[in-house]
């Protein structure tokens, strides 16, 4: 099998081998070990993050022209890569090949949307007391930061960050995702490519836990910015916090659905079937809790389960593939542990809810009607492809129960009305409110949570806040 070499990107050098500790890298729709993958050892987070350092002297007073010149060739670089990297991203993390071409393709516009953003890091003249006197605001980058981004999206999410952190003039150290690092790795073949200096990109693999202490408690490090569990998220926060280091929460969501009664039922099946099996499931703003007006709830539901009935499920290299695997082992029984608590609560499996049998870590496209507020998949993260529905007849109930849970990343609403539109923009405790599409996540819009689902914006003019320091000069 035709699978990247794996290594450490360290002070511009692919490094593997040489005794350190590795481990297997899998196709989740086979099983099948496709490499070994090296784990960084302390001499290595060591090397990275004193070369980081180093390199940041030098590219802190870069001058943004450069910056953006490297940028635009990395967006160049990923749409001519674009088929091998998907290829092998199909391969260890399991999406249908058209999802990880398209993966490739809009990340091309996150870099080139950093490369045009980064000449604008402005800062500002404040008029003065007295007219003898200069005050200027300046915004310089943050220094050396620590990324940590998962196996989902593992382009997309690393690609952000590093955009982020290279266009304001930072220096990064990236821990990639471990089940899923071939497309981290292509990313580092392209800023080297490109001609970024040594040290200001390094990537690393390891046991997380273990990479991210080292790195959060050196003093070298001084910006953190992680995608994955709320969990892990608030570790990794306090962490930072009693290291005083800034940070970036890119953290999960429990996506609220509503659909109005007088919302275009068929588009509306048609959009969130389509939405729901993205990634099979593994988005953090899929759609995840669905709450359907009674008048049209059967029509609904009967046109959701047609949609989500049609899914082709399978190896995600056969091009007649619609979802392909959950990308780990352990996703398969989480996903059947949500399913049995819901039934066990009253729930009725209206399509699927079981593994399929076959080798890899594959589940059936799953809906479930009838769901109780209480049950685990309306309040914990199913990160899968299951639809929970439930019933609403009242529009201030809906808000309200849209709005429980300690989440807050993305909100999606179906209605003709354009009060009810308003409404529910003003009301929705979401970082992303999506109305009658899914419009979320380009280059030019800003993506963050609030509530327990993160701090800060990625992409948008917001895009380089978290790498940025503002430093006040005043002159006479
Ligand atoms: P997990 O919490 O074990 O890991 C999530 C990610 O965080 C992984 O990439 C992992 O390598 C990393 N991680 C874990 N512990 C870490 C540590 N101490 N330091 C640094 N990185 C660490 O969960 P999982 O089983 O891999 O995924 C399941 C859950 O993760 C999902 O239910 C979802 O909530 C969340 N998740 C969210 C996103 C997102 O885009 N926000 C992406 C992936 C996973």
């Amino acid at each position: 099998m035709n699978y990247t070499p794996l290594a450490l990107y360290i002070d511009g050098e692919l490094l593997a081998g040489d005794g350190r500790r590795h481990q297997d890298v899998v196709n989740p729709a086979t099983g099948e070990i496709l490499g070994r993958l090296p784990h960084a050892d302390a001499a290595d987070l060591d090397r990275a993050l004193r070369a980081a350092q180093r390199a940041f002297e030098g590219w802190r007073l870069s001058s943004p022209m450069d910056r953006a010149a490297i940028l635009r060739q990395v967006a160049a670089f990923t749409r001519e890569r674009a088929d091998a990297i998907a290829r092998h991203m199909t391969l260890d993390q399991g999406k249908p090949l058209a999802e990880a071409r398209n993966e490739l393709l809009s990340c091309a516009d996150h870099a080139d949307w950093h490369a045009e953003e980064c000449r604008r890091i402005y800062g500002r003249v404040i008029p003065a007391r007295k007219p003898e006197i200069r005050q200027m605001v300046l915004r310089e980058p943050v220094g050396v930061c620590a990324a940590f981004t998962p196996w989902n999206f593992p382009y997309n999410q690393a690609i952000r960050k590093i955009c982020a952190a290279v266009g304001a003039g930072c220096a990064i150290i990236l821990k990639g995702p471990e089940d899923a690092p071939s497309a981290v790795l292509a990313i580092a073949r392209m800023f080297h490519d490109a001609g970024l200096p040594p040290g200001v990109l390094n990537v690393v693999w390891g046991v997380p836990s273990e990479i991210s202490d080292t790195l959060i408690r050196s003093p070298i490090v001084r910006k953190v910015s992680f995608t994955g569990s709320v969990a892990v998220g608030k570790q990794l926060a306090a962490l930072a916090g009693a290291h005083m280091k800034r940070v970036t929460m890119e953290l999960g969501g429990h996506s609220p659905v509503i659909v109005h009664e007088d919302a275009d039922v068929a588009r509306a099946a048609r959009h969130l079937a389509r939405f729901k099996v993205h990634n099979a499931g593994q988005v953090c703003i899929s759609p995840t809790r669905f709450y359907v007006h009674d008048r049209i709830h059967d029509a609904f539901v009967e046109a959701f389960v047609a949609e989500m009935r049609k899914v082709r499920v399978g190896d995600g290299l056969d091009e007649h593939t619609d979802m392909g695997p959950l990308a780990h082992a352990r996703r398969v029984p989480a996903m059947t542990r949500f399913v049995e608590d819901a039934r066990a609560r009253g729930a009725r499996v209206l399509l699927g809810g079981n593994p399929l049998d076959r080798p890899g870590f594959f589940f059936e496209p799953t809906v479930v009607g009838d769901v109780p507020d209480d049950a685990l998949l309306m309040t914990e993260e199913p990160f899968g492809p299951i639809a929970p529905i439930a019933r609403f007849s009242d529009e201030d109930d809906v808000l309200r129960r849209a709005n429980a849970l300690p989440y807050g990343l993305s909100a999606y609403v179906f209605t003709c009305s354009l009060r009810r539109a308003h409404r529910a923009a003003q009301e929705l405790q979401a970082g992303m409110v999506n109305i009658n599409h899914f419009g979320s996540a380009l280059p030019e819009t800003p993506f963050g949570g609030v509530k327990d689902s993160g701090i800060g914006s990625e992409g948008g003019s917001e895009t380089f806040d978290g790498y940025l320091v503002t430093k006040f000069v005043t002159q006479i």
